[in-house]
């Protein structure tokens, strides 16, 4: 069902009406790492959408490495990534770590399943059964065959609004978190119709290499991007080093938009 073969239109995921991912046009989904407090993912919520972002990025339950770490806000984050949707019109995207779960996602625009768990198929057989864009994120060490195989398992239970999206592989390559693979986008866009975003903030680890990671991506043909932003990234609960400030954002969002109006 992912195959271009057999589907050789682009596929275009509508969301709200008023959004279309795929078939030309460069979202770009933006927010912090975790959400933490109702100021903070507010006052996030309306920097990004004043800097052209169209949708709020947030996460609640967080897929941390050690256990010890914040493990996020969980229900209430969810609650938080509404009230800024409320006062900015901004649809949000967030991730979800369990099937059981997916009746508190219904209300949220895009449903995000992280590196970690984009071979959790139990989980992906469940969002399936849902109508629902799901922000499929390759996983840490997946081959794009496995990749799109995780996309499949969604879609072959009737679900056929599958984002995926590149966010880094793991390489040999310690200096930046993981090694962004450039040459996925046009290879899963030859293999397949599913539109592609580009998470430079998680390839990167670094907040000064989100840009030229950006850039590059959109360059290569990705339909959008997803951009950690934190109002005092210092001080996030998560993921500060790889987080643009609101004033970062801005110039990246205006140089993406610039380079993508260019091509
Ligand atoms: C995230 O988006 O904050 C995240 C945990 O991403 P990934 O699953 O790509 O590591
Ligand atoms: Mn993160």
């Amino acid at each position: 069902k992912a195959n271009r073969k057999f589907h050789p239109d682009d596929t275009k995921i509508k969301i709200n009406d008023d959004i279309t991912i795929g078939g030309g046009s460069l979202h770009i989904m933006a927010g912090p790492c975790s959400v933490e407090s109702e100021a903070q993912i507010v006052d996030i919520a309306k920097s990004v959408k004043a800097s052209g972002a169209t949708f709020l990025r947030g996460g609640a339950f967080k897929p941390r490495t050690s256990p010890y770490a914040f493990q996020g806000l969980k229900a209430e984050g969810l609650d938080l990534l509404k009230i800024a949707r409320k006062e900015t019109g901004l649809p949000i995207v967030t991730e979800i770590m369990r099937a059981s779960h997916i009746d508190m996602f219904e209300n949220v625009d895009i449903i995000q399943v992280g590196a970690r768990n984009m071979q959790n198929f139990e989980l992906l057989k469940e969002l399936g059964k849902i109508d629902k864009p799901i922000l499929l994120k390759r996983g840490l060490s997946a081959t794009i065959e496995e990749w799109l195989m995780s996309a499949e398992y969604i879609m072959a239970g009737g679900n056929d609004k599958v984002i995926l999206c590149e966010r880094g592989i793991r390489t040999y390559e310690t200096f930046t978190r993981n090694t962004l693979d450039i040459s996925a986008i046009p290879v899963v866009k030859a293999l397949s119709h599913l539109p592609v975003i580009v998470d430079p903030s998680h390839a990167a680890g670094k907040s000064w290499l989100v840009e030229p990671l950006a850039m590059a991506a959109v360059a290569a043909g990705a339909d959008g991007l997803i951009i950690e932003v934190h109002n005092d990234p210092p001080h996030a609960l998560s993921d500060g080093a790889q987080s643009l400030t609101p004033e970062q954002f801005d110039k990246v969002a205006k140089k993406v938009f610039a380079l993508k109006s260019s091509i």
